[in-house]
């Protein structure tokens, strides 16, 4: 019998659990998951939406044998997406996705509700909850697990790390930690009750879907919950010291919060105000990043996947994706090893290697998005990336033939720049027809 503990419920976690589970080596394998939550109600925040992309995060539901316990969830008609600046100018208006059969989409589910289907797709005895691990040690030629309350369990033959940004098990195999991703912000939600009258107009604002406004190093988002509210969030490109200090200082405050929030937006329209007036249960948050190219040597008996692996900050929306991407072919890896009775352990060494080459693709991916939709000159530079990227996923190669002289990006910088010029125009002169914004205050 293989034993294999994995470190985190996460849905990353559970990915690889469900899929070992229900492979053909099912009876040949022991599986544990040890999560520190104590227990699976616990978790304080419920979370944003995630949108589920076809390669990745949607096979791996499929191939869990999940998809219609998913589709009770998932919110196609979520693909609705506006793109504007401070200004409210719309530049992009994604209204749906073209027509729906099944996979070509990349559907919305709130993370909630996605953990729910990957909970009760596992038999609970194998989640151990409560046993936050605190390092893994090495005994003989395989690793035990060490936990924050001084117990030991194992040895395994495989221990995962599945156990997201501040991965112990990581730790054990390189000495690199995630740095800060250099942009912070403030979270909460939006709904009928905290927006009062203005809620019509702030919610036609995001529509089914989501709004990302960006301008000068700054963004207002929201998206749409399953449940109709709204998750809100202004991040901007900050020193690290400013949120560390706001949360040190005001974590839980939403009138102080606000304040600061009102203070950072003042030259965006009265909308977005309304926005940090309506929001509620506000919370700082920093994000963090793993280096692009970030490698480790292997050890026998351990590996990572998800988050532990490859943390990036949410600008390409990969990282629950990608993460389960890892989970399917470490399964897989894990059963053709054992169908075919071969090393496990080269066997886990080549899946390293392909995430190592996979993950640079998301990391470089989620650092462009990053800087472009956090430049000075935001939110123009993000949408030749757009284009860029819209024309690599159809095939176009850009960079060869006659076309690779026209200088597309610029072009549509160029044009992304007229209209953001005449909205600032149009704003300046409405604002002075109709008088002054109205003062917005918490
Ligand atoms: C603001 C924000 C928005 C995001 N939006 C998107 C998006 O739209 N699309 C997308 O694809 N991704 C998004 N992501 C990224 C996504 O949330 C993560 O990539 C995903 O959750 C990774 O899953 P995971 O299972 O690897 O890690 P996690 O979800 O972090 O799960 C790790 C699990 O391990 C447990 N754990 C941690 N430490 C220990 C320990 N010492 N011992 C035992 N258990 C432990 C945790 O409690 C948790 O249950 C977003 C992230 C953020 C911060």
């Amino acid at each position: 019998m293989l034993t294999i503990a994995i470190t985190g419920a996460g849905p990353v976690g559970l990915t690889l659990a469900r899929l070992l589970l229900q492979s053909s080596i099912s009876s040949q394998v022991n599986i544990t998951i040890y999560e520190k939550d104590a227990s699976r109600t616990s978790r304080h925040s419920p979370g944003g939406t995630l949108d589920l992309h076809p390669p990745t995060g949607l096979a791996a539901i499929k191939k869990m044998g999940l998809w219609d316990e998913f589709c009770k969830y998932a919110r196609f008609e979520g693909e609705e997406m506006r793109i504007c600046d401070l200004n409210g100018t719309v530049y992009i208006h994604q209204t749906e996705a073209p027509p729906i059969e099944g996979f070509e989409a990349r559907p919305e589910i709130d993370r909630v509700r996605l953990m729910e289907v990957l909970l009760e797709s596992v038999p609970n005895e194998i989640i151990r909850w409560d046993r936050a691990v605190k390092e893994v040690v090495h005994e003989g030629d395989r690793w035990k697990l060490k936990f924050e309350d001084g117990s030991v369990e194992g040895p395994f033959d495989l221990i995962v790390g599945a156990d997201g940004a501040w991965s112990k098990v990581r730790k054990a195999l390189t000495d690199v930690e995630p740095s800060y991703a250099g942009i912070c912000g403030i979270s909460g939600s939006i709904d009928k009750e905290s927006a009062g009258d203005k809620w019509e107009h702030i919610s036609g604002m995001v529509g089914k879907g989501n709004n990302f406004s960006y301008s000068y190093g700054q963004s207002a988002m929201a998206q749409r919950m399953g449940d109709g509210t709204l998750r809100c969030s202004f991040y901007a490109r900050r020193e690290r010291e400013w949120i560390e200090d706001l949360k040190a200082n005001h974590d839980g405050d939403d009138v102080a919060l606000k304040r600061v929030l009102l203070e950072k937006y003042k030259d965006w329209i009265a909308d977005f105000k309304q926005w940090i007036v309506a929001a509620k249960d506000l919370w700082c948050a920093p994000l963090f990043e793993l280096p692009v190219g970030h490698r480790f040597e292997h050890k026998m008996g351990l590996s990572l996947c998800g988050d532990a692996f490859h943390l990036m900050s949410p600008f390409a929306g990969e990282g629950v994706n990608a993460g389960m991407k890892d989970s399917l072919d470490l399964a897989a890896t894990i059963e053709k090893a054992v169908t075919e009775q071969t090393e496990l352990d080269s066997a886990v060494k080549a899946y390293e290697e392909s995430v190592f080459e996979r993950s640079v693709k998301f990391m470089t991916e989620t650092l462009v998005n990053k800087t472009t939709m956090y430049a000075q000159d935001a939110p123009y530079p993000f949408f030749g990336v757009i284009v860029g990227a819209i024309a690599k996923e159809t095939g176009y190669d850009l960079k060869k033939g006659w076309r690779s002289y026209l200088p597309v990006t610029r072009t549509v910088y160029g044009v992304c720049w007229m209209v953001g010029t005449f909205g600032a125009l149009r704003r300046r002169i409405t604002d002075m027809l109709r008088g002054k914004q109205e003062a917005i205050a918490v």
